[in-house]
């Protein structure tokens, strides 16, 4: 019987949610909220909705394999030459990509833990191998971090925010980070929740665009922008690391659909703030009842919340008997999405049940 290698063997596959419809309908619920995911709770922007109302017309036609137009105002927003961009089927495909054009078997990543699980994926399907930094604080401990790096370390991944936790690292701590780096190494900061950080210490990672650095910044259309069901995000680098990474590109890896929906969410700026505002007064509502509740949580720079507890399945299995899917993340803390308004007083209802039961 044939078998993949030892490496591939020694990934845990991603296991899906089930449907809400399939778990309403076992649970014998209605009207579940799902808190789970980091998505935006208002939806996507109105005039991406409009123009994905007429983008099928012509679905008998391969899409545009260069993103011609939304590269063009990508490049135009973020004042970078459209040969600095590269766009994937979600972020995630951006880092597999990156992962396999940089890294060989026997190579060695550096990222921290607890953070995205998909780097340790990647890294693991091409024989390499995951060195995982813990948290410091709940934050990337960048210096802890640069000191993990050996001559096998061909990439560093950075989530800022990072994802579980909703922290993010400065700009001295990232200089500090990046003067460590020698030039065969790349560093991949992934900026999934850019848009919601408002802190101004926050790391300007694109500082490094041009420098003698390799730096990969990701960024998103599935989190404030809204459009996670349809998969679509972009990298930023230097033009020579971006070809090197359009040789294992997939000719058409982004769908027509997405491209224009993407293009359409990007010029709508009043969405994205509006987005921002629900999800401060949302977090701001959230740290007050969690505070009531006496839950300590990691204060967000993104639009989640992480909060460490005693018994995170237990937890997790009172709220769902009430219709609120949140996160558990391993045996001690939860994740919950900020929702809107009215989800979110749902799940501190449903958390002062379970707390109390
Ligand atoms: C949600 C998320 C992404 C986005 O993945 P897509 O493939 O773009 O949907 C990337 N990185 C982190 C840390 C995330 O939380």
């Amino acid at each position: 019987m044939i078998r993949p290698p030892d490496y591939v063997l020694g990934i845990q596959p991603y296991v899906p949610g089930k449907p809400l419809e399939e778990l309403e309908r076992e649970l014998g619920i209605t009207n579940s909220i799902k808190l789970a995911s980091n998505e935006n709770p208002v939806g996507p922007s109105p005039a991406a909705m409009q123009v994905l109302q007429c983008s099928f017309a012509n679905i008998h036609r391969y899409p545009d394999g260069g993103g011609y137009y939304l590269k063009q105002a990508l490049a135009k927003k973020l004042s970078v030459g459209e040969d600095e961009l590269i766009l994937g089927n979600g972020s995630n495909e951006l880092l597999d990509i990156a992962v396999r054009t940089f890294m060989k078997a026997g190579d060695e990543a550096v990222m921290a833990t607890p953070s995205f699980v998909v780097y340790a994926m990647a890294v693991q399907a091409v024989g390499g191998r995951p060195v995982q930094v813990p948290l410091k604080n709940f934050m990337h401990d960048l210096s802890a971090m640069a000191d993990a790096i050996t001559p096998a370390t061909k990439i560093v991944f950075i989530a800022n925010p990072n994802n579980p936790t909703g922290t993010i690292n400065r700009m001295d701590e990232f200089e500090q980070l990046m003067e460590r780096v020698s030039d065969d190494v790349l560093v991949i900061v992934d900026e999934a929740y850019f848009e919601y950080v408002s802190d101004p210490d926050y790391a300007n990672s694109l500082k490094y665009l041009r420098s003698d650095k390799n730096v990969l910044v990701l960024r998103t259309f599935s989190k404030i922008y809204g459009l996670a069901g349809i998969r679509i995000g972009y990298g930023i680098g230097r033009a020579e690391l971006l070809t090197d990474m359009n040789r294992l590109r997939e000719p058409f890896n982004t769908n027509s659909i997405a491209q224009k929906a993407a293009l359409a969410a990007l010029g709508d700026t009043k969405h994205v703030r509006h987005s921002r505002d629900v999800n401060k007064a949302g977090k701001k509502y959230l740290y007050k009842e969690l505070q009531a509740l006496g839950l300590p949580y990691i204060p967000t720079h993104a639009n989640f919340i992480y909060i460490p507890v005693e018994d995170a399945a237990a937890l997790n299995e009172g709220l769902l008997k009430r219709g609120v899917i949140i996160r558990p993340m391993g045996p001690k803390a939860i994740r919950i999405t900020i929702g809107l308004p009215e989800e979110n007083k749902r799940c501190i209802e449903a958390l002062k049940e379970v707390l109390n039961a």
